[in-house]
């Protein structure tokens, strides 16, 4: 089901979404840093609906609460504007560790906030796991392979990154969190889990993303000629697959990196076409020169994930691809009711 038309359904027709009854022995007090951003929003409709009590930590930088909004006042659920670059004192089990930006453009915008909240911020949170004993998930990624020289990359690869190129202060925060989750599980005995994500993409991204999915189907949209990069291969999964792997990692017994991504291989230029074709644009492809330390190519051996947790991405890439547009038309539909209010 399309989760953003079963939760609009749900708004007509009851005041919240649907949520499972969970006994208390069963039920966790779950905190989701970052959960107003696009996949952290996915995570707590899947947390909520599963039964568990939620508190979403944001500071609304790229996140939004119009991506949790259908379950502000529900009992399970707490949102808190929070910054994690300041300690948080609070009473959990689980903590998906989130926040940050994901995307070059934001991510690029302050890089000394983002060195901050990947560092700092993930240093309270595992000071807070260490003081509560909750196990926590890092969101880390793709980018701690930074432009790989084997492919496809696995776990044990230790990557390619320029320490000091335009994409360092994510690349190498994320590779800082890393550490630091091993250094809180060696030395204090903390719990941690860290997923690997490879690029993903779906409803509620933010329309100034400025990744190559929200770009080309926004240009497409809009009748904007689509800006072509010449990196050879790229990689994309939706976010209820990635949900799914994220949760499934949490509970299980795996405390080394786990990489989640699809490693179905489709060159940039192959996506433009096909998004060209289902937005049904008159767009024409525009090529541009590459950009400064733009990975290659990726992709991810998912082997592990496939072995342990037995976990893959299933939904089809043009039926994600289909409800990534439908939800982009909305929003410009929304932008466009609201720019005159
Ligand atoms: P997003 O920008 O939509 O979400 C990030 C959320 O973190 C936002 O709600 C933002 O407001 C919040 N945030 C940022 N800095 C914060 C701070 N200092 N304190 C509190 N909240 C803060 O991005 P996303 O795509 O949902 O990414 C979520 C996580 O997954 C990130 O850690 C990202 O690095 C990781 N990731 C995402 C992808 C992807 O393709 N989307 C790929 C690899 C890794
Ligand atoms: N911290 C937090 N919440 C907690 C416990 C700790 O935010 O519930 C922060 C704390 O302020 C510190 C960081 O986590 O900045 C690291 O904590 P830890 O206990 O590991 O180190 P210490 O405070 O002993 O240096």
């Amino acid at each position: 089901i399309d989760e953003v038309c079963f939760l609009s359904f749900y708004s007509f027709t009851q005041k919240y979404p649907p949520v499972k009854f969970l006994s208390e022995k069963d039920r966790k007090r779950i905190l989701i840093t970052g959960g107003a951003g696009f996949v952290g929003s996915h995570l707590t409709d899947k947390l909520m609906m599963d039964g568990h009590e939620v508190t979403v930590v944001d500071n609304f930088f790229t996140g939004r609460k119009r991506n949790v909004e259908h379950w502000i006042g529900h009992e399970n659920f707490e949102l808190i504007n929070h910054d994690v670059v300041e300690p948080l004192y609070i009473e959990v089990d689980q903590i998906y560790h989130l926040a940050s930006p994901a995307s070059p453009p934001n991510y690029m915008y302050n890089p000394i906030k983002t060195l901050k909240t990947n560092t700092i911020g993930t240093l309270n949170m595992l000071g807070l796991a260490k003081r509560v004993g909750a196990r926590l998930l890092l969101a880390s990624t793709s980018e701690v392979y930074g432009d790989p020289e084997m492919h496809p990359q696995n776990e044990d690869y230790w990557g390619h990154v320029n320490p000091i190129g335009p994409r360092a202060c994510y690349d190498e925060g994320k590779r800082v969190a890393e550490t630091m989750c091993y250094a809180y599980m060696k030395q204090e005995g903390v719990e941690v889990r860290v997923a690997r994500i490879f690029n993903t993409f779906g409803s509620r991204m933010h329309m100034n993303d400025g990744r190559v999915v929200s770009n080309f189907i926004l240009q497409a949209l809009q009748g904007e000629p689509l800006t072509v990069r010449p990196t050879s291969c790229f990689f994309f999964f939706l976010p209820s697959d990635l949900v799914n792997g994220l949760v499934s990692l949490m509970n299980s017994n795996i405390s080394s990196p786990v990489n989640l991504g699809n490693p179905e291989e489709h060159t940039i230029l192959e996506f433009a076409q096909l998004i060209k074709s289902l937005v049904v644009s008159r767009s024409h492809i525009q090529f541009l020169p590459e950009a400064q330390d733009d990975p290659q190519r990726r992709r991810p051996d998912i082997r592990k994930a496939k072995m342990l947790l037995g976990w893959e991405p299933v939904v089809p890439l043009e039926e994600g691809l289909n409800k990534t547009i439908q939800y982009f038309s909305r929003e410009l539909e929304h932008q466009a009711n609201n720019q005159y209010i």
